[in-house]
């Protein structure tokens, strides 16, 4: 992922000079940095739909697995086939 270049800035406040928009929680987003913004939404989606994502967590580490049917870990080499 790219940031936008000084460049891409002026286009936009051309084309929106009165800004994206003027909802709070939306600019608060904007100004998170990537990783911050991808935990937001992370944090939001199991919030709101946690009873329906399936996590395939690693039974060592607990870190997440490549897919939902993996059965090794990426990060420790666990294997539970
Ligand atoms: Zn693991």
């Amino acid at each position: 992922m790219s940031l936008a270049t000084p460049e891409d800035v002026e286009n936009y406040k051309k084309l929106f000079p009165n800004g994206l928009s003027d909802d709070e929680d939306m600019l608060e987003l904007v100004g998170l940095s990537v990783d911050d913004f991808n935990f937001k939404v992370a944090e939001r989606l199991l919030n709101e739909h946690g009873d329906v994502i399936y996590l395939n967590l690693c039974e060592k580490c607990l870190s997440l697995a490549r897919t939902p049917l993996a059965k090794q870990c990426r990060h420790c080499g666990y294997d539970w086939h």
